[in-house]
């Protein structure tokens, strides 16, 4: 069979720019398709997440399409969690007790517009803003348009169709009205939404506060988080309940309400973002979901990926990485069954949902872990045990956040697994008191060893 299909391929966003690209470096042709405007011409809406946290799995799709070290220029190295209390007290947790493992805070518009420039480049693909599809005819690949600018109707078809076209999909909202197969679809929310504050740069460009950490303000119920941008600036998400708790979105309505919670939980945090009330009133609150499916593709002809497929909550800071990481699972089995795309895509399937569903789970667990664990005695105790395990021992040991962010070759289900059994049996050692300090270093690292194992063969 040619690799010369045409491709249609709907959303322009992280992950459809880096299909687009590899697939067109396959030699396929591309149409990419975006409802909004090109990104590097225009400004983007403000409140919409500008950074992102980009770790090992992102950064090997990335590197697939030739591009990590581009993309390594707009980032920002973040080498653990900075936790601030109440009391204004800050200490930093590494993400990894060996010393090259960190994560990294990039731009999001920055990132899209590098792959979008990727694209460009190539003479196999062509790009088309302003154009948010309507509705796919799944057996013939085939999607209308309403072109945004002018108000027309558009027809577009390729051989194959691909919807990369984020949580909310019109690609799945086809599968998903479809009376010709069955499809699965679950959505789960939340109880807290987000919002997007800014600290500023300070005056003559610095940072603020420390630029080399992920900073969290972990309060039990709700959350503040900040990453850094290349301009000085962070980025802080507020997580909060909407309803039913003393302060969520539905009862901070009022200028001084917001000042009287923000002082109260997060004073040292207010000195810092002087557009604190204005931001707050303008910049949308955002809802947090996770979304599985399934079929991911139908008739051999449409499959969705990316967000699309499977969005998650940002807790583990993994769904873009995960979308790109899809990008490096279909090229592999791309290349053992090139030609047979029913083959393909059932494979695809196959090969990569149980890893979707393990980080959509993780991510939950991870949401409960920032906002009431980080800041525990019974925590922090693990995590410096986990850290020495991993600095003294660095081939023995790998800490479920080790695991799923550092491991690229550790699927994402086998990470859960391990992670969480491992967790389990440094929680219960530690509350067991069965880690004294009269033990060594690696005689605990081989208790922990034998509990896991223990763990993982009663599960
Ligand atoms: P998107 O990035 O949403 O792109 C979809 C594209 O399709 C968009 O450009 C959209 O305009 C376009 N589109 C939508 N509908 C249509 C249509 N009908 N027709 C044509 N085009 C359409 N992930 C991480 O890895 N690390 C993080 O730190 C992180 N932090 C996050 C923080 C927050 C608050 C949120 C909400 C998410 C975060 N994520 C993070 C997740 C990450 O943003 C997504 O997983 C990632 O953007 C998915 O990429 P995508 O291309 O599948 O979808």
């Amino acid at each position: 069979m040619s690799k010369k299909e045409n491709i249609l391929i709907i959303g322009a966003g992280l992950c459809g720019s880096l299909l687009a690209l590899r697939l067109a470096q396959r030699g396929y042709n591309i149409t990419l398709v975006e409802k909004r405007p090109d990104l590097r011409k225009i400004e983007q809406d403000a409140g919409r997440s500008i950074n992102l946290a980009l770790s090992d799995r992102g950064l090997r799709g990335l590197r697939l399409a030739g591009v990590e070290e581009a993309a390594k220029k707009l980032c920002i190295p973040m080498q653990g969690r900075m936790i601030h209390h109440e009391n204004g007290k800050t200490f930093l947790t590494r993400y990894s007790g060996r010393s090259h493992e960190h994560i990294n805070s990039v731009s999001r518009p920055g990132l899209n517009m590098l792959l979008l420039d990727a694209c460009e480049k190539m003479p196999n693909v062509k790009l088309l803003f302003n154009m948010g599809c309507e509705e796919v005819d799944l057996k013939a690949a085939s999607a209308s348009f309403t072109d945004h600018t002018t108000g027309d109707k558009v027809q577009l078809s390729g051989d194959l169709l691909f919807g990369t076209d984020g949580a909310g999909s019109a690609v799945r909202k086809s599968m998903f009205l479809s009376r010709d197969f069955l499809f699965s679809f679950s959505q789960n929310w939340l109880t807290h939404g987000y919002k997007e504050i800014t600290i500023p740069a300070a005056e003559g460009g610095g940072f603020r506060t420390d630029k080399d950490a992920l900073h969290i303000w972990p309060r039990g119920e709700d959350m503040l988080i900040a990453l850094p941008n290349l301009d000085g600036s962070f980025t802080v998400t507020l997580f909060l309940p909407f309803s039913d708790s003393d302060y969520c979105f539905d009862n901070l309505t009022t200028p001084a309400m917001v000042m009287k919670y923000f002082k109260k939980e997060y004073p040292d945090a207010v000195q810092l973002m002087p557009n604190l009330v204005e931001e707050f009133f303008e910049n949308p609150t955002g809802p947090l979901g996770t979304i599985k499916c399934s079929p991911w593709s139908c008739y051999g002809k449409t499959l969705l990926m990316g967000d699309a497929a499977h969005a998650i909550v940002p807790f583990y800071g993994q769904g873009m990485n995960a979308s790109f990481e899809d990008v490096v699972v279909f090229d592999e089995v791309l290349e053992q069954y090139e030609g047979n795309w029913p083959k393909i895509f059932s494979e695809y399937e196959n090969v990569r949902k149980k890893d979707t569903d393990a980080i959509a789970d993780l991510a939950v667990d991870n949401f409960h872990e920032m906002k009431e664990h980080t800041a525990s005695d019974l925590f922090q105790e693990k995590r410096r045990l986990e850290l020495q395990f991993e600095t003294e021992f660095p081939s023995e040991y790998n800490s479920k956040y080790s695991l799923v962010t550092f491991n690229e070759n550790i699927p994402y289900s086998e990470a859960m697994k391990r992670g969480r059994a491992q967790d389990k049996a440094i929680l219960n050692l530690l509350q067991d008191g069965k880690l004294p300090d009269s033990l060594s270093l690696h005689e605990k690292l081989e208790k922990v060893k034998k509990e896991t194992s223990e763990i993982l063969h009663d599960d």
